[in-house]
Order: structure tokens, then C-alpha cells, then sequence
């Protein structure tokens, strides 16, 4: 089994091939190879707009042939192990697999499985090209990642974005750090505050607060998260000349960030997902390639 199952074993050098073979993509489309042959198959057992939808068109961006899947009407339904339906697809001559799951690390049943596996989110573990396109994102910006001061704000608990993030992030010697209410604060990296945030950081990258993953009900109204935590515009117009924010999608408007806020100048909320159809093309061809 290969493919992309986390980036934690890449080093510096191949996340930065990664990030120039998607920019390649990006700005000339005659460096992309075609894979007319191939077939790869979306399998979502979580809800997704554009992740699934973004290597949908990555596939036929490279000529591969997309195979839609639903746990509902499937053979999932009556019990079938994830196993046993990765293994069909293999049988059947898909070339290549692209999984969410709500397990974390769910592909470490998958060792037997001899076609490439993609990760398209795992628990809340990792979410290899979220935090591809991100760094994408951020290189566009700066030309480099060393340095930069980065804070990942909101449900840091939950969030698959945050610790796919910080593990690379804090590799690639950017200074990251985390923000928000005691409820949702881990380990990933030392707190600060949002006025800390907002003053000094070069990217804010907000986090959506994960609902459906907490087991209680959070004391907090939406509105005194958004006083508390939120980007608001009076925040977004503080924050240095240069800085950018980011969040992956979907947004909880009037909550993480301010209705106003997400097509503010400063956002590359829109640019994330338009740089995420490049990265999962480059990953996609660079495991074709054997390059990854
Ligand atoms: N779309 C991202 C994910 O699947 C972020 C989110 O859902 O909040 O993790």
C-alpha cells in the first residue's frame, strides 16, 4: 500500500516538491501529465463538500476516470468492513483509493490492500492535503515557511486541520502556536491570546468549531464565541499589513469568522480550495509516477 496516508514520515524536501509540482499545475497547465487509463474511486464515510469534490476534479484535470461511492446503498449497509470494501475496489481493477473515515489512522487495517490509499481525513488525527494546500497557500504568500509566526485559533481538540498542521508546520520551523477557550485547548502547541494572535502573527488560520464531534453540549452561545474568539473585522483590519487568514472550510459564519470577514482582503479562504484541486492532482501524479 502507498499513496498519502499522512505526511508525518515526508521529509522537508518531498513536502516542498509536492508544494512546487502543484504550483507548476498551477500556472501552466502544460506541465500536467494525463492518466487516461486509470479509474480511482471516492470513498467518504464523513460528510465532505470539498475535498471529495476537489479530487473529483483533480482526477479528470488528469484524465483519470472518478468512481463516486455511498455508504448508503452499499454493501456498508449490511455490515461490510472497511477492509472488505477497500479489497473490492482493488479486485475490481480501481487503481487507486481516496478515504475519510471518522477512525483515526483508519488505514492501519488497510496494510494488505495493494493499490494506493489517499487520506482525505481521518478522525481527528490528520488530514494530509488540507495541510498541503495550506502550506501552498502560505508559500504563494511569503516565498517561504521558515520563521513565520503562525496561530491555529479555535476547536483545536477536535480538529484533524490543527494537529495535521502543527506536526508539519512546527518541522518546516515555523513559530505555531494556538488560541482559544480552555474547553478546546490540547497540547498541539503553547497558548497565546487572540489579541496576541491578531497583533503579531503573519497567518491566523481559523478553525471551524466542530459540533458534531463534541460529546456535550458547549456553554458558550455562539455570539460570545465570535466576541471571544472570532475573527471579527475590527480584528481582521489590525492584523499586520502582510498577514493573511485562512480556515479550511466549511465556515461557520458569525462564529469563527464575521460574515463580512471571509472574502476580506486578507482572506485566502476561496484561494485554500482553489490551491486544494492542485495539491491533490500533484499528489495524485506523484504517486502514479512513484515520485511519493
Ligand atoms: N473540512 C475540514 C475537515 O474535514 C475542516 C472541517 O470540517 O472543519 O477536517
Amino acid at each position: 500500500m502507498n499513496g498519502l496516508l499522512t505526511l508525518k514520515g515526508l521529509s522537508p524536501n518531498i513536502i516542498q516538491s509536492i508544494i512546487d509540482t502543484a504550483v507548476s499545475f498551477k500556472n501552466d497547465s502544460s506541465k500536467v501529465t494525463s492518466f487516461p487509463d486509470k479509474k480511482m474511486v471516492t470513498l467518504f464515510f464523513e460528510n465532505s463538500t470539498r475535498t471529495q469534490y476537489s479530487f473529483q476534479v483533480a482526477m479528470l484535470n488528469l484524465g483519470i476516470t472518478p468512481i463516486g461511492f455511498s455508504s448508503i446503498g452499499s454493501s456498508i449497509a449490511k455490515g461490510e468492513s472497511l477492509y472488505d470494501t477497500v479489497k473490492t475496489f482493488e479486485y475490481l481493477g480501481v487503481d487507486g483509493v481516496i478515504i475519510r473515515h471518522s477512525q483515526n489512522e483508519f488505514y492501519k487495517e488497510l496494510e494488505n490492500v495493494n493499490i494506493p490509499i489517499f487520506n482525505a481525513g481521518d478522525g481527528t488525527a490528520d488530514h494530509p492535503t488540507q495541510t498541503l494546500l495550506d502550506l501552498m497557500t502560505i508559500y504563494e504568500r511569503f516565498g517561504k515557511f521558515d520563521g513565520l509566526k503562525i496561530a491555529l485559533v479555535g476547536d483545536i481538540a477536535h480538529s484533524r486541520v490543527a494537529h495535521g498542521n502543527a506536526e508539519v508546520m512546527k518541522r518546516l520551523n515555523m513559530d505555531v502556536s494556538i488560541v482559544g477557550p480552555e474547553i478546546f485547548i490540547d497540547d498541539t502547541a503553547p497558548r497565546i491570546t487572540l489579541d496576541q494572535a491578531v497583533d503579531t502573527c503573519d497567518i491566523v488560520n481559523l478553525l471551524r468549531v466542530q459540533f458534531e464531534r463534541h460529546a456535550d453540549v458547549i456553554e458558550m452561545s455562539k455570539d460570545d464565541y465570535h466576541s471571544l474568539y472570532g475573527m471579527t473585522k475590527a480584528r481582521a483590519d489590525r492584523m499586520k499589513k502582510d498577514a493573511i487568514i485562512m480556515h479550511p472550510a466549511p465556515v461557520n459564519r458569525g462564529v469563527e469568522i464575521a460574515d463580512s470577514v471571509v472574502e476580506h482582503k486578507k482572506s485566502r479562504i476561496f484561494e485554500q480550495m482553489r490551491n486544494g484541486v492542485y495539491i491533490r492532482m500533484a499528489v495524485i501524479s506523484m504517486v502514479f509516477e512513484g515520485k511519493l
